[in-house]
């Protein structure tokens, strides 16, 4: 059976669900988006996206057409359309149709649509065993050009890296910013483990300011974990405990290799171990819910 879409105000089969070839989102990258989980009957984070996604769209200069508390029904009511209760959800507000050329005021409306999707989950297999990466040659967009921490439609940057990371063999990459400091992976930011200590890059390096890195720093602390946003290299990374990357679709996932280097002991740490649990506990309370 095919999915029921949200587009533009209306809910339409995934066949109708199309948008025109002058949209912006389309011609130039020019839109924002967000990537959302619901589990057990709840969107998880619902309110931190949809912040995120009227911050990216603010900082584009895009005025999303309807408001946040709109929007928020807009998510629920696509997820029961679909009979969802755990779900992807991918949230898009696009410039909208213009001409051909760049200029966002030749396009009068945003486009709007919401997909909620069952979700295909990493095999557990990857959990267990870890993933392995490489850092790749191609450098986070600097803060000045593309800002990392708008949750744009321009991914080429990442793309790039995917493609490095393909080339390799791996699942993901590694992405310095200009100075050679660990930004973040392609799709996930990162943390590593030392010394008991959790350590995450900061946001100034140039990267996603990510809901799960948010949620993951809130629950390290909360058991007692002391967390540390500060400046590493590959150095910090093949010398570390533990490694691991947090995201809404991977959510917590571990990485036992880097540049041919083993991390730590080469399996998935406790730590890690730990914090997936409490992420996974926490999914079950958090979030408004879907059907009541
Ligand atoms: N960095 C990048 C580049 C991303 O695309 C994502 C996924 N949205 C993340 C980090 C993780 O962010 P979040 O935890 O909000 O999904």
């Amino acid at each position: 059976m095919g999915l029921i879409i949200y587009l533009d105000g209306k809910f339409v089969p995934e066949e109708e669900a199309v948008v025109s070839v002058f949209d912006h989102g389309l011609l130039y990258g020019d839109g924002v988006f967000e990537g959302i989980r619901a589990y057990h009957n709840r969107v998880f984070k619902l309110h931190d996206h949809l912040v995120r996604l009227y911050e990216s769209a603010r900082t584009i200069g895009l005025e999303i057409s309807i408001g946040m508390e709109e929007m928020q029904e807009v998510v629920l009511e696509t997820l029961r359309r679909n009979n969802l209760r755990d779900a992807y959800i991918r949230l898009v507000v696009t410039r909208g149709k213009g001409d051909l050329g760049l200029d966002p005021r030749k396009c009068p409306k945003p486009t709007v649509f919401c997909i909620a999707a069952s979700i295909q989950l990493y095999p557990d297999e990857l959990y267990e065993r870890g993933l392995e990466m490489v850092t790749v040659a191609t450098r986070r967009n600097i803060p000045e050009a593309c800002n990392p921490r708008v949750k744009s439609l321009n991914y080429l940057n990442n793309i790039y890296a995917k493609i490095e990371a393909n080339l390799a063999g791996v699942p993901e990459a590694i992405m310095l910013n200009q100075e050679g400091y660990v930004a973040e992976a392609t799709g996930d930011n990162i943390f590593l483990v030392k010394n008991d200590k959790l350590i995450t890059p900061p946001i100034h390096v140039g990267l996603l300011e990510g809901i799960t890195r948010n949620t993951v720093m809130d629950l390290a602390r909360a058991k007692g974990i002391e967390v540390v946003e500060k400046v590493f290299t590959r150095h910090d990374v093949y010398i570390a405990d533990e490694c691991f990357l947090t995201g809404t679709a991977a959510e917590l996932i571990p990485c036992v290799k880097v540049d041919g280097r083993t991390i730590g002991d080469g399996k998935p740490g406790e730590v890690f171990r730990g914090l997936l649990k409490d992420f996974r506990e926490l999914t079950k309370i958090d979030g408004p819910v879907i059907f009541e």
